[in-house]
């Protein structure tokens, strides 16, 4: 006798856990029917969670007595789309994450905490008749005309465009015509940018140009406003969408565009959680969609120019100049036998004078905040260390205190060597701070402002820095490179780079092609066509290969020699890259565990597979927490992706690794 179970209804839900898998539940038969995509409600051990109906089945592998039902459906319709689910998927199965968590990064958080949506969604208001347009855009030069036709024509199929143009080359104007056409289409735009507080002028282009409201979505507006916005784009309200990262997963039903501003920019790339990339997202999502996605920069990276010569993206060349482009001058700056004032060399501080003089604005780089980097005794070179990571306290002056930048440990001063006693402690190094404090001795009269991550944690200080530079109410101004991202600055005519060395010699592989694009993009912000400046580059390696290939011949003749050199060394983009990072208290129980982990992966995968480690990261001891790490790579993704299902299959069932902290970076942006 065969036995006929008749099954009732069951949902698979996405969780936010770290199981990669599933959970099966048994709907009741009574209330409403689940759909794919509804939050639901569910027991999960001795606590209930809120999910999302990945699918919904007749079918489990759990035998039907162990399976509980489900406590309520939230939502009456789905919450979350048919096509962000499936982009959601994607991602999971590409970044090797849970699906629950791609899926919690992509609600606003008063949804994801069970929040209801509301009955009425926020209607489209499709009135046609009247123009979307507050003013004319310009009259197109001829390249302009051809980009925007060009994306334009691929509406409605998947296409990626890398559109290519300095600063003030009329990229915006591409984007601002492009989508007043697909407006008129009836479509949704999409648009994400670096970071929403360094972007002012550009949402201020976009208000000037659209005569119907542009919808934000960033970290910065309160969960409430967030909510709202995320409606309005979900209800097909919103028509033009700016967006940051976390954007790229808007559920928007009409969406017929995606626009990635400075594309290149390392914000782009989630460091924690999830570790996607949105602009890598946005083509996935844009291929799905079956829709044209346009990537922007003056400095695109070594992966979409390797795309566009690999003939999977389409140039798009803004060479001629549309509004004031133009780059300025480079001069190299020799410091081997140079007398430097702490750091800047006396020709630097002689050249900023004579910008002083004629009241024009020069504008300082260096990548560290701070005063500087170790405090170290003159007697017996002891440096006051991290108590709590493998690193040294940065001194910082104002307040004056000891700061560690990996794990925010702050530490008075000592006055004396903790080694010997003597109280000589001299700072080493260079930060931000530092170069500020050896401007004013230099220009005791002049306004000096200082920007970086110290000097911006209030809300709004970036705009008001930004507004106040505009205004010239400062002449020089030291930052980090925060500084080089969206902003123009007309009446800066002179930068300095005041270390290019520690770009040109970093063990980590992308350090050139980053030093490249922050010399590119700040050359492009400063200045006009009737002041250009010039662009002062600190070396101790004047004869450099990289700088002058940078300097003579541009950034794409450059970018041609990485490619070349990546290629020889078997890196990215010419192989795949991945990396396993695990956290713990006890390093040996991290190598053990990623030790077995290794072992796991198949023999013929590690043929096609290269796994390096595991090793402690560059910085094993990081807030008293030790980082180990396996470092992947292979000529073959799909290898590449099955080494990778093996050990997070494999770390996610060992007794030992579930008790410790691990992720999985998926094209990773550095190696640390
Ligand atoms: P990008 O985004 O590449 O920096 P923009 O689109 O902002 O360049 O253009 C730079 C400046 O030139 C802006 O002030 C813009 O209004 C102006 N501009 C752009 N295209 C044209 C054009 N075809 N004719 C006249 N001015 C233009
Ligand atoms: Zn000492
Ligand atoms: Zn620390």
């Amino acid at each position: 006798m065969t036995e006929l179970i008749d099954y009732p209804p069951i949902v698979k839900v996405a969780l936010d856990v770290p199981l990669r898998r599933l959970f099966d539940y048994i709907v009741p038969t009574e209330g409403l029917a689940p759909q794919q995509g509804m939050r639901v409600r569910v027991p999960f051990g001795e606590q209930t969670k809120i999910g999302v109906i990945a699918s919904c089945n007749q079918q489990s592998d759990v035998p039907i007595h162990k399976l509980k039902p489900l406590m309520t459906i939230l939502d009456n319709k789905p919450c979350v789309s048919e096509a962000i689910l499936r982009l959601c998927q994607w991602a999971a199965d590409y970044y090797h994450a849970p699906l629950g968590t791609v899926l919690a990064g992509a609600l606003p958080k008063r949804l994801r905490l069970g929040e209801s949506l509301p009955d009425e969604m926020p209607l489209t208001m499709h009135d046609t008749s009247r123009s979307v347009l507050r003013v004319p855009g310009h009259d197109l030069n001829a390249e302009q005309k051809i980009a925007v036709d060009t994306i334009i024509a691929s509406l409605g199929h998947f296409k990626a465009f890398a559109l290519d143009g300095i600063t003030g080359s009329g990229k915006t104007e591409v984007y601002l015509q492009a989508i007043t056409r697909a407006l008129a289409q009836g479509l949704q735009v999409l648009v994400l940018v670096p970071e929403i507080g360094l972007t002012p002028q550009m949402i201020a282009r976009f208000t000037d140009r659209f005569a119907i409201p542009i919808t934000l979505l960033h970290s910065r507006l309160t969960e409430k406003q967030r909510l709202a916005h995320w409606l309005l784009a979900a209800s097909g309200a919103a028509r033009i969408v700016i967006g940051t990262r976390s954007s790229v997963w808007a559920v928007m039903p009409h969406l017929g565009l995606i626009i990635v501003d400075e594309a290149h920019d390392s914000s782009y790339k989630q460091q924690d959680g999830v570790q996607y990339s949105a602009r890598d997202v946005a083509v996935q999502r844009a291929y799905q969609a079956n829709i044209p996605v346009v990537l922007g920069s003056a400095t695109h990276s070594l992966e979409t120019l390797y795309n566009v010569s690999e003939n999977r993206f389409e140039a798009l060349s803004l060479r001629e100049r549309a509004g004031d482009a133009r780059l300025g001058r480079f001069r190299v700056l020799d410091i081997r036998n140079e007398r430097l004032e702490e750091g800047i060399s006396t020709r630097l501080i002689k050249e900023i004078a004579t910008r002083v003089e004629k009241g024009e604005q020069t504008l300082l780089f260096l990548n560290r905040r701070g005063f500087s980097p170790i405090l170290i005794c003159h007697h017996c070179g002891w440096v006051v260390p991290c108590p709590h990571c493998d690193s040294y306290m940065t001194l910082h002056l104002s307040p004056e205190r000891l700061h560690c930048h990996h794990c925010n440990t702050v530490r008075k001063k000592p006055r004396q060597c903790l080694n010997c006693q003597s109280d000589v402690l001299m700072p080493v190094g260079l930060g931000t701070e530092r170069i500020e404090s050896v401007l004013n001795k230099a220009f005791p009269n002049t306004e000096i402002a200082r920007i970086d991550k110290d000097t911006t944690r209030k809300k709004g200080s970036m705009e008001a820095y930004l507004q106040a530079i505009e205004d010239t109410r400062y002449l020089i101004l030291v930052g980090t490179q925060m500084l080089a991202k969206g902003h123009h600055f007309p009446n800066v005519t002179l930068v300095g780079i005041i270390d290019a060395d520690s770009g040109l010699f970093s063990s980590e592989f992308r350090a050139t092609e980053h030093l490249a694009q922050l010399i590119v993009q700040v050359a492009g912000r400063a200045g006009r066509a009737e002041k250009a400046g010039e662009i002062w580059i600190q070396t101790r390696h004047p004869e450099h290969p990289l700088l002058d290939i940078l300097l003579e011949k541009g950034y794409h003749a450059f970018a041609q020699y990485v490619l070349t050199e990546r290629k020889q060394a078997q890196l990215p983009p010419y192989t795949y890259m991945a990396m396993i990072r695990i956290q713990g208290r006890k390093a040996d129980v991290l190598q053990a565990v990623l030790t077995e982990a290794k072992q796991t992966v198949s023999p013929e995968n590690l043929r096609a597979v290269r796994c390096l480690g595991p090793a402690p990261s560059p910085m094993e001891k990081r807030d008293k927490v030790y980082h180990y790490q396996l470092l992947l790579w292979s000529y073959q993704r799909s290898a590449l992706h099955d080494a990778l299902n093996q050990l997070t299959h494999f770390l996610s069932h060992n007794k030992s690794a579930r008790t410790l902290r691990w992720s999985v970076d998926v094209d990773p942006y550095d190696t640390f």
